[in-house]
């Protein structure tokens, strides 16, 4: 390879595929404003592969869903931006976004059960979905096209012709990842795929959308809130508390060395079987509310190492030497003329 050619390449591979700016999503109930997502920043890199997690109600499905713009009233992106390929997904209509959903980013949902229409067919719901998205082909070239996309996630082709109910929750989930890979998107996106699951399923559904990344080359990004099986799949994590990205860094950074004391919590209280860890360590007290959120960093009511500042001043989200991200005071730069 030339250095035109490789600098070419180190480019294009700089070039992030998509990028979320300062996004905010709220919403809007009587009781006040709910802050689902805020201030959230983040860039992802052709083929790579982001796991977002957090404990339930920390903001990644809602998230997830903006990323779509699939969020429901009455959630409403407040500020910021999305930008796909350098486009904002903000500025598209719904019909322009209707046609960017599946082709460009997609979803496998939370639910297989419940993203599957339970009376139709799996192979006419799948070519459904297709048609709905422009895809323009024969009768008989979308059945040759289903047949490859079960295959494709291990699936008997038989399957097409089955009904939800037959399927077990494994085979569901393949056929959401079938479906949302159809199209070879820039970015797919997998909200908790493998929830109600048991373990050796949910190994190899991870395995298959594994595969399916590589070989369709799109980035991925991952919601779940199971440290250990999220480090098993990503490049890179990122760990939401609160509405707010706390840390965003290597797995090697977030689960070797977590800087944020909500994200050490977090991996302390995965069972570790090589460490043979005896006890395993709980997230003291219970999330907070979205509608009421403590002043100042959002954990300090739970954090072991709160000190009088995070109750008064918001962290930045800051970067370390490391090139990691954390929204934590106690990495904040010493001020001039201030002892550490
Ligand atoms: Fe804990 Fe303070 Fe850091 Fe928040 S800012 S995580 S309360 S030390």
């Amino acid at each position: 390879m030339t250095t035109t050619d490789r600098s070419v390449q180190e480019q294009a591979q700089a070039t992030p595929v998509l990028q979320v700016k300062n996004l905010r999503v709220y919403y809007e109930t009587e009781a006040g404003q709910v802050k689902a997502v805020d201030d959230v920043s983040f860039e992802l890199q052709p083929n790579e592969r982001l796991a977002l997690v957090g404990e339930s109600g920390s903001g990644k499905t809602t998230l997830a869903l903006a990323i779509m713009r699939l969020h429901k009233p009455p959630g409403h992106i407040m500020g910021g931006d999305i930008l796909l390929d350098g486009r904002s997904l903000l500025d598209l209509t719904e019909e322009e976004m209707r046609m960017v959903r599946l082709a460009k980013v997609s979803l496998v949902a939370q639910a297989a059960m419940n993203a599957l229409n339970p009376v139709m067919r799996i192979g006419e719901q799948v070519i459904d979905g297709l048609i709905d998205h422009g895809e323009r082909r024969s009768k008989e070239e979308f059945r040759t096209l289903v047949t490859e996309l079960l295959e494709r996630v291990g699936l008997d082709p038989g399957v097409a012709r089955m009904f939800p109910h037959e399927l077990s929750g494994g085979m569901k989930q393949r056929v959401l990842i079938a479906t949302a890979t159809a199209l070879s998107p820039r970015v797919i996106i997998a909200d908790e795929p493998t929830t109600a699951l048991d373990v050796v399923v949910q190994r190899q559904v991870m395995i298959t959308l594994g595969r399916l990344q590589r070989e369709t080359g799109a980035a991925v990004i991952i919601v779940g809130h199971e440290m250990g099986l999220m480090g098993q799949f990503a490049d890179r994590i990122g760990v939401m508390y609160a509405g707010k990205l706390v840390e965003l860094g290597t797995v090697e950074q977030v689960v070797n060395n977590p800087r944020h004391p909500y994200s050490k919590l977090l991996i302390d209280s995965v069972p570790d079987l090589e460490e043979k860890r005896e006890k395993l360590t709980g997230i003291p007290g219970m999330p907070p509310a979205l509608i009421q959120l403590p002043t100042g960093c959002g954990f300090h009511p739970r954090c072991p190492s709160a000190m009088p500042i995070c109750s008064e001043i918001t962290p930045p989200f800051q970067r370390m030497p490391d090139g990691s991200l954390v929204a934590c005071h106690l990495y904040d730069e010493p001020k001039a003329g201030v002892e550490a």
